[in-house]
């Protein structure tokens, strides 16, 4: 881990910017803030706050109330939030994987791609699973009821719009898909891919104040470690905040040995679940 980790900054807060930053986007396109904070929002919640109002009219008590919110507590900061973790690849194979699906932004993309490999032989469907259970496990620990794409290394987690809309389906609070990318041999780092059309116009500088602090951002992707898509599935059909994370640069000799070893692999996770909680508790303020 300490190869990958450079800067001065504690080890734990590499996703804060790229969590923050999808918060900024949310917020200019009114995706999950509304959602959150209109509590008549759904037919459901109209109704639960209409029949609330009725029952304090009748003043019975005998009548149903809403149940309370279960409360986080700092042990278990993510009660109440449901997290869908996508392991990325592990879809179909074969002809189907060439399938043509749509990317939400009006084009088709492939239900599915191979991924990367390191030189050693690692496979990047295999490093996200890997990954993936690492931080499953530590959100679960935190209070999050978290929901991952696939069952297992060698399972089917479907096309990638399938993904995003199991994420949309069970409103999930967060997104995030795992993946390691197929650079250049010689770039190494981290970036996070957010959606390209929700980009607010403060959110490039603001995005630049809060920049990766732990994880090396990636020295040939993004700016900073982010760099917005508009051609990814997973961010285009999003309806929930959703970012696509490239952990490392598979490519990349140095780094790419790296990620067989499980220390570092926890230190992705650390990472991401940090990241995490900063995004969906507020501790990271955005800049002004
Ligand atoms: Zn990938």
């Amino acid at each position: 881990m300490r190869a990958i980790v450079h800067r001065r900054r504690p080890p734990l807060s590499a996703l804060t910017a790229a969590f923050a930053a999808v918060g900024l986007v949310l917020t200019g396109c009114t995706i999950g803030t509304e959602l959150d904070s209109s509590a008549a929002s759904t037919p459901a919640a109209a109704m639960s706050a209409s029949s609330t109002q009725a029952v304090a009219e009748q003043q019975s008590p005998e009548a149903p109330t809403t149940r309370p919110a279960p409360t986080p507590t700092a042990e278990q900061p993510l009660i109440g939030k449901t997290i869908y973790i996508d392991p990325g690849h592990g879809g179909p194979v074969g002809e189907e994987m060439w399938e043509q699906v749509p990317d939400g932004r009006g084009g088709t993309t492939a239900c599915q791609s191979e991924g990367a490999a390191t030189k050693g032989g690692l496979t990047e469907q295999t490093f996200n699973w890997q990954t993936s259970q690492l931080l499953s496990a530590d959100l679960k620990r935190l209070g999050a009821v978290v929901i991952t794409s696939r069952d297992d290394d060698a399972g089917s987690g479907g096309c990638v719009d399938q993904r995003i809309a199991a994420a949309n389906q069970a409103d999930a609070d967060v997104f995030v898909s795992l993946h390691a990318d197929a650079g250049p041999e010689f770039g190494y780092g981290f970036f996070v891919n957010y959606p390209s059309a929700a980009t607010g116009e403060p959110f490039e500088e603001q995005s630049a104040e809060l920049a990766l602090a732990d994880l090396t951002p990636s020295t040939y992707a993004g700016d900073e470690g982010l760099l917005a898509r508009g051609d990814l599935a997973e961010l285009g059909l999003a309806q929930v905040p959703a970012v696509v994370v490239h952990l490392a640069n598979m490519n990349n000799g140095i780094e790419g040995a790296l990620l067989a070893d499980p220390a570092v692999r926890k230190g992705y996770s650390m990472a991401l679940t940090t990241g995490i909680i900063d995004f969906l508790t507020g501790s990271v303020a955005p800049a002004d």
